[in-house]
C-alpha cells in the first residue's frame, strides 16, 4: 500500500498539494506498475485526507482513500464519511475513516494522545467503511519518554462493538514489538509507519556524507547520494513486514 500525504508544508509554512498534484502521483504509479511488471496488488491510498482532498483523489484515480473527519463534531464526521462511503462503494474503492484524533504532529497539526469513544467508532464502522482508524493512546512521530503505552482497554472495547471491522493503528514508530503483536491480536489490520522510515533514511544519508563519499568520484550524483537512504527505508519496511506478519499476504 502506497500512502500519499495530502499536504506538504513549504518553508513559508503554507500547505500545498503533494508532489505537484494527485494526478501526477496516479500517472507515475500507474506507469510504474506497468513498466516494472508489478504482480502484487498495489493500493494507492490517500493518508489523512480532508473532505475536499478525498474527493480530489477519487477523481484523480486513487484506489483507496482515508477521510480524516476526526476534527469535526461526530455528526458531521458521520455525514461526510457516509457520503464518501457511497461514492467509494460505487467505484469499488476502499475507504478508511477516523474517530478520535491521533495524538502527535502530522502535517503541522499537533494533538495530545487521545482515546476514541467506542460508541462513536461503532457509528462510523456501521457506515460501511473498509477500515477504521481510532485513537488508542498512539501518537504520530517519536514517542515521548513518559508515554503511557497503547490503551488495550479502549482497543478491546472498540473491537467488541465493531466486530470484524479492520482497525488501523497510526503512529507505528517506536511502539514496542509486544504491544504491536497484542494490538494485531485485538483486530489491528493496518499499521502506519512513517517516522521510522524517515529516521532510517536520514541516518544512512548522514553516514554517507560524513564519510565523505559525496566527495569521491561522482558520489555527489543524487542517484548515488540518496541510494543508501532508500536502501535503509527498504530494510525498515522489511523488518516491519516480518514483525507485523504480513510477508506473502498481499
Ligand atoms: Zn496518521
Amino acid at each position: 500500500m502506497l500512502l500519499v500525504s495530502s499536504t506538504s508544508t513549504t518553508l513559508s509554512g503554507q500547505s500545498q498539494s503533494c508532489l505537484c498534484g494527485y494526478k501526477t502521483v496516479v500517472g507515475m504509479v500507474t506507469a510504474m506498475l506497468e513498466e516494472l511488471n508489478i504482480t502484487v496488488p498495489v493500493a494507492l491510498h490517500l493518508d489523512h485526507g480532508s473532505y475536499e482532498g478525498a474527493k480530489a483523489c477519487i477523481e484523480a484515480g486513487f484506489s483507496s482513500i482515508m477521510f480524516d473527519g476526526s476534527h469535526y463534531p461526530i455528526d458531521e464526521n458521520v455525514a461526510k464519511t457516509k457520503e464518501l462511503v457511497a461514492t467509494c462503494n460505487e467505484l469499488g474503492l476502499s475507504i478508511e475513516a477516523e474517530v478520535g484524533s491521533i495524538g502527535g504532529e502530522e502535517d503541522g497539526v499537533i494533538g495530545a494522545g487521545e482515546c476514541a469513544d467506542p460508541q462513536e467508532c461503532k457509528m462510523v464502522a456501521d457506515l460501511g467503511v473498509t477500515m477504521l482508524a481510532a485513537g488508542i493512546g498512539n501518537i504520530h512521530g517519536k514517542y515521548p519518554d513518559n508515554w503511557a503505552g497503547l490503551s488495550f482497554e479502549t482497543l478491546d472495547a472498540i473491537q467488541q462493538l465493531t466486530g470484524e471491522m479492520p482497525l488501523v493503528l497510526h503512529g507505528g514508530t517506536g511502539i514496542p514489538a509486544d504491544m504491536i503483536k497484542k494490538a494485531i491480536e485485538l483486530g489491528v489490520s493496518k499499521i502506519n509507519v512513517n517516522t521510522e522510515c524517515q529516521l532510517a533514511f536520514a541516518a544512512a544519508t548522514r553516514k554517507y556524507i560524513e564519510e565523505g563519499k559525496d566527495l569521491q568520484g561522482k558520489g555527489f550524483d543524487p542517484r548515488k547520494l540518496l541510494a543508501p537512504g532508500a536502501e535503509a527505508i527498504k530494510e525498515t519496511v522489511k523488518e516491519k513486514m516480518e514483525l507485523f506478519g504480513s510477508v506473502g499476504k498481499a
